[in-house]
């Protein structure tokens, strides 16, 4: 459609749906002004029609449909002024007739067009049009479809022999046929069958191909049909007219790599297009798109993909570990991946480690492991992460000891998860297990309770539908995220200093020199209820002190502290420093009563001050933006350039030929070039082809198992 000039004009309170479908139709000039309390739903569907002026007026309150359908019509001008308060439904049916005039210039009662809701074409009105390609003709008769309030199946074709055109192409309404009654009267169906909804309607378009002429010609036209048709707020759930549009699809993704999920961008389509009704798709369509398009850009080589994009990451980060298994099919069964970072995190902070699995985050349901520890800030660092071909101990055993090789073999002092899957393991004698009966320390965990919150937080990230090469990169995202938040609580930790609140001035002085903020604030809880705490007896010996302490309100808990004085050595029977690694406030004092006014550094575990991270040496500092966000940001800056182009070229008739005519030069050369160049990074391919993974039975839907 070649469109000279349009103008919508709305003002007041409007509700208009203003269709306007064309098929090759070239509009000179189109306006449509709308005034006061307007209601108006119109719709001008054509097809080969050349319409030089166009005019809608409608003034005051008006609730009316005007519908303009036609084919192969040639219109010089179309008026069509209401005022007043026309309540009506005005359907507009046209024929074929050069430099048609109508004009209503005063009241509703005297329009000169004929009245009557839903008034369609007739086969007089189509027969003989002319459509340059199938394509067209489709077009036309959906549109035409979907403005009656019917759906569309194709029906026959032809090819001709020679040339493999396509020479007779037909479609039917969707009511079109009968059910076939030996299929309802199957008895060993299991399923209910579908609600008979075929009624033989009879309606149908078909078009010809001429050879004389070179376009496909209108030869069969049926406007009849035997049943009610759908209104406008029904028309949507027609299935031949659900359609995702290219558009749609594109914003679709470039949320979907954001980590929208399917049913957030609904609503948010729902609300851009204000209700459902004027969606052209539903939720399970858009989902349905989705994944086929995905098919189509990843296909059978996820695989491949997720381990091509690893390769690609490991030349920005040398410290990038991933290993991965394959079965006897050459399918991934399990596949770990730590980055340097979480190397890094866990030279400093893997004397705890903890996993657990959780469910429904990719498309293969396998189960994705996460090995997490703490920080010196308290918060959950993530070591590293696994999808495994299943919950069995062999894979287990995989992990771990994938995970440790990767490690530089660091065995964790204590590894904490699901209690059965330990004992089972242990009971395998694997070479990790010892390393969890050692274990008494646990840096403030206790449960798997990091697990599963980490495993919460990644759920924002992650999808039940997701391939392996799209949950890798949410999975990237997530770990910025928490990356970013680390950077903030060292910021906070190095340029602020906590207030002294306590009656042991100088050791929580020292102690605000010594820890980040949230381990001083655990510290420093010790240290105020320190107060509470009532010496028993003091024994001194030359080098060593043995107190026995208890604390008001607990009169029968005693607990031994013994200062080795020649090491400035403090133990204490409440075992606080062996399990969380922090001095209690036993220890504390001891350190009052002997008037030592700094911390001893056996009462300082490393790990836990600032300097947990001191010999940095691995971690990287480097922006690494994410191709698709910098893709998506090139998007919306070009956007916003062409709007300003548009607005300004649509300003004249030369400015906007000579726009358009650059715009479809552009578009030809980037689509030429984007064929070319494939898709980027996705092409990486490594040695051998490998399988995508066997989907995971899993045992039935729960959400999240433990292990
Ligand atoms: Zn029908
Ligand atoms: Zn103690």
């Amino acid at each position: 459609m070649s469109l000279a000039v349009t103008r919508i004009r709305i003002t007041g309170y409007a509700n208009p749906v203003i269709r306007i479908l064309t098929a090759s139709m070239s509009l000179a000039v189109m306006r449509i002004r709308i005034t006061g309390y307007a209601n108006p739903v119109i719709q001008i569907l054509t097809a080969s029609m050349s319409l030089a002026v166009t005019r809608i007026r409608i003034t005051g309150y008006a609730n009316l449909v005007i519908q303009i359908l036609t084919a192969s019509m040639s219109l010089a001008v179309i008026r069509i002024r209401i005022t007043e308060f026309p309540n009506r439904l005005t359907g507009c049916s046209q024929q074929a007739c050069p430099g048609l005039n109508m004009s209503s210039p005063h009241s509703s009662s005297n329009i000169g067009i004929s009245i009557a809701p839903k008034v369609g074409l007739q086969a007089s009105d189509v027969l003989g049009s002319h459509f340059d390609s199938v394509e067209d003709a489709e077009l036309w008769y959906n549109n035409y479809a979907r403005m009656l309030g019917f759906g569309v199946r194709k029906g026959d074709m032809r090819r001709g022999k020679k040339s493999g055109r396509i020479t007779i192409r037909r479609w039917v309404c969707h009511f079109e046929g009968v059910r076939d009654e030996r299929q309802s009267q199957n008895c060993s169906r299991v399923r209910e069958p579908r609600p008979i909804t075929r009624t033989g309607c009879r309606a149908s378009f078909r078009v010809n191909y001429d050879d004389s002429v070179g376009k496909y010609i209108a030869k069969e036209f049926r406007p009849e049909h035997n049943h009610n048709l759908a209104s406008t707020n029904e028309v949507h759930f027609i299935r031949s007219h659900r359609k995702v549009t290219d558009a749609e699809l594109a914003q679709a993704k470039a949320l979907r790599h954001v980590g929208v999920k399917t049913c957030q961008f609904m609503d948010y389509m729902v609300d851009q297009v204000k209700g459902p009704q004027n969606l052209r798709f539903t939720c399970k369509d858009m989902q349905n798109t989705l994944d086929a398009s995905t098919h189509a850009e990843v296909g059978d080589s996820d695989s491949d993909t997720t381990i091509a994009y690893f390769a690609a990451k490991s030349e920005h980060d040398p410290g990038l570990c991933f290993e991965y298994t394959l079965d006897d099919e050459n399918r991934l069964r399990n596949l770990f991946w730590a980055d340097c970072v979480a190397r890094y995190d866990y030279q400093c902070f893997g004397d705890v480690l903890a996993f657990d699995a959780t469910y429904k985050t990719n498309a293969y349901h396998k189960p994705l492991v996460t090995l997490v520890g703490t920080n010196h800030h308290f918060r959950t660092t993530v070591f590293g992460f696994a999808l495994l071909a299943n919950e069995t101990i062999d894979s287990y055993t995989w992990l771990l000891q994938t995970f440790l090789s990767t490690m530089g073999n660091q065995k964790p002092v204590s590894v904490i998860t699901d209690g059965d899957k330990v004992q089972k393991m242990y009971s395998k004698r694997c070479n990790w297990a010892e390393a969890y009966l050692r274990g008494t320390f646990f840096a403030g965990m206790r449960s798997t309770q990091r697990c599963e919150s980490m495993n919460a937080y990644l759920s924002r990230f992650v999808q039940y539908k997701l391939k392996l090469y799209e949950f890798v990169r949410q999975i990237d995202r997530a770990l910025r995220n928490i990356c970013t938040t680390e950077t903030f609580d060292e910021f906070k930790t190095k340029y602020s200093t906590p207030v002294l609140r306590t009656h042991l001035q100088s050791l929580e002085k020292h102690a605000a020199q010594l820890f980040p903020l949230k381990v001083f604030l655990k510290v420093r809880d010790e240290m105020l209820r320190e107060g509470a705490v009532i010496e028993v007896k003091n024994v001194k010996a030359v080098d060593v002190a043995l107190y026995t302490v208890t604390e008001f309100g607990t009169p029968t808990t005693c607990w031994n502290v013994i200062h080795n004085l020649q090491e400035n050595h403090i133990q204490c029977s409440c075992q606080m420093m062996k399990s969380v690694g922090l001095s209690c406030r036993h220890m504390f004092h001891v350190l009052k009563v002997e008037q030592i006014e700094k911390i001893p550094d056996n009462m300082v575990l490393c790990r836990w001050t600032k300097k947990a991270k001191e010999h940095n040496t691995c971690r990287t500092t480097k922006l690494e933006v994410d191709t698709d966000v910098s893709e998506m940001a090139r998007f919306s800056a070009l956007s916003t350039a062409c709007n300003k182009m548009c607005y300004n070229a649509a300003k004249n008739v030369e400015a906007y030929e000579n726009a358009l005519v650059e715009i479809n030069r552009l578009t030809l050369t980037y689509e030429q070039q984007s064929e070319q160049d494939g898709l980027p990074n996705k092409k990486l391919r490594m040695g051998t082809k490998l399988r995508n993974p066997a989907v995971v039975k899993t045992k039935g839907e729960m959400c999240s198992r433990k292990l």
